[in-house]
């Protein structure tokens, strides 16, 4: 071809392709949320006033794409726009809707256990009204999936099982407040004497039937019933503003404090996605150190930092010039890519679990969301090769890999061995030498000082992931489902965020 003929190829090449993003955007592009709580601003800048909100796996229709901002439709026909690293595209999101097995309550807060057998702790209730996706049976027992990624077993004669729409069950989801405290009671009049009819746990979904500033009517059992408006969180919607308390004014009073209104978590970092440390009694009250976003640091007797959701607690003095902790690390991976591979997912749920038969696939989908949310923190772009429990082939993983060419593709992995007493974490690399290398080793050491099992090393990993990756790549086997030490603690949230820590610790010092 002379140049006047690429000319003409590049032309009508260009006007095909918009022509095809034109209709893309008509038949509906996604992107699905990969962080927790991320602003939706007015304009394409961090300037811009923030306009609405979206949570992890919120998925929002793209009008159009600009300079790594997206513009996106967030509800009631109100569009506004979210920074690219903190989502994923996912036009293949819309066009698939499989039908997949729900299942309901027929009675009053059915015991939702740990195990598929009355002998496992009870882990939560759950109501009748809500459809819970279906991830197994036995005989006498359905695993169900609860709202915050946690999973759990109910007796099958206190369900119904139904066939629903994956797509119209999520977007039910949506449409339904979510509880933010730990017991939230449930009244029968709006009013704080009104009798109990039940009480909702912390992020359980209700269907508000109508909106009040104090009390909102919801959904309960069939009937209608009130809870306090503070406590919900409704979609879309920002979180509710800290009532205002005349509080004494910071002079009187040497540092901030905070006193509990309501039992109360308390955790290891500045989100619902920290490990839950305890549970703090209403009337306790905890000096303030620090905050980050709407979330804040305090002090437990026992001198250990922790976050408490600060639209919960009475706040006593001035915040405002508390240091932000979420800053230090601010922008320390900008412009770094990290693919997180959390491994096996759908069909293919990894190693099994020998004491309490819990999936290797469960586990590295929680690991993997913990490091994201520490990773994006940072500045980093975070691409998740998997987001839900979905089967995802070797080579997709690597195809995310090169697509991003990414800074790091970090594998999350669950180990197993014919001897139970094996217990411990080693973490591999394919190449012997270079970054893959100096990351695994890294990683491996932050995890045996963190997680504090037997150090198996760093090793050579013939394992696809690696050796197909053209990207530095890692493949960490956390702690062995074989062993029943082991799978107990990697079924522990604060092992789950202490090994999270540990790999986000050894990438910052690798990438930064
Ligand atoms: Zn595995």
């Amino acid at each position: 071809m002379n140049r006047k003929s690429i000319l003409v190829a590049l032309v009508i090449c260009f006007s095909l392709l918009f022509s095809v993003v034109a209709v893309a955007a008509d038949n509906g592009r996604y992107v699905k949320v990969i962080a927790y709580d991320v602003n939706i601003r007015a304009g394409a800048s961090t300037e811009d006033p923030v306009v609405g909100h979206a949570d992890y796996g919120d998925q929002l229709t793209v009008l159009t794409a600009e300079n790594g901002w997206y513009h996106v439709q967030v509800e009631n026909g109100k569009t506004g726009w979210i920074h690219a690293s903190l989502v994923k595209e996912g036009g293949r999101f819309a066009t698939s809707n499989p039908t997949i097995s729900v299942a309901e309550a027929t009675v009053a807060s059915l015991n939702v256990r740990g195990g598929a057998s009355t002998s496992f702790e009870v882990v939560t209730t759950i109501q009748p009204g809500t459809p819970y996706p279906v991830l197994q049976q036995s005989a006498d027992w359905v695993q169900i999936r609860l709202p915050d990624e946690r999973v759990g077993w109910v007796a099958k004669s206190y369900v119904t099982l139904n066939e629903a729409k994956a797509k119209r069950n999520a977007q039910a989801e949506q449409e339904r407040a979510t509880v933010l405290i730990d017991s939230l009671n449930v009244r029968a009049d709006p009013s704080q004497s009104a009798p109990i009819l039940g009480t909702l746990k912390q992020g359980d979904l209700v269907q508000v039937t109508q909106e009040d500033s104090a009390w909102m009517q919801i959904d309960w059992q069939g009937r209608k019933a009130y809870v306090k408006a503070e406590y919900l969180k409704l979609p879309g919607k920002p979180l509710p503003s800290t009532e205002t308390v005349p509080g004494p004014k910071t002079s009187d009073i040497g540092n901030p404090t905070l006193t509990l209104q309501d039992t109360t978590n308390i955790r290891s970092g500045p989100g619902t996605n920290f490990a839950l440390l305890e549970t703090g009694a209403a009337g306790s009250t905890y000096p303030v150190t620090g905050k980050s976003g709407k979330w804040l640091e305090i002090n437990l007797a026992n001198g250990q930092r922790a976050w408490v959701a600060g639209w919960l607690p009475q706040v006593n003095g001035d915040i405002t010039h508390l240091p932000e902790r979420g800053q230090s690390l601010d922008g320390v991976l900008h412009g770094k890519t990290i693919v997180l591979d959390a491994g096996h997912g759908g069909y293919d749920v990894g190693a099994i679990g020998r004491s309490t038969g819990v999936y290797e696939k469960d586990l590295t989908l929680p690991l993997t969301r913990l490091l994201a949310n520490k990773l994006t923190a940072t500045g980093a772009r975070v691409v998740l090769t998997r987001s839900d429990d979905q089967f995802i082939s070797l080579d997709e993983r690597v195809q995310t890999s090169k697509q991003e060419a990414c800074d790091a593709f970090v594998s999350l992995h669950y180990n197993t061995n014919a001897d139970p007493n094996l217990s411990g974490t080693m973490t591999f690399s394919y190449n012997e030498t270079g970054l893959d290398r100096e990351l695994a080793s890294r990683i491996q050491d932050q995890l045996v000082q963190h997680l504090g099992l037997p150090d198996h090393g760093t090793r050579f990993g013939d394992y696809y992931v690696l050796r197909e990756n053209p990207q530095p790549a890692v493949l960490i086997e956390t702690a062995f489902l074989t062993n029943q030490r082991d799978e107990q603690k990697a079924k522990d949230p604060q092992f789950q965020d202490a090994a999270a820590e540990a790999i986000f610790q050894a990438l910052v010092e690798t990438l930064k």
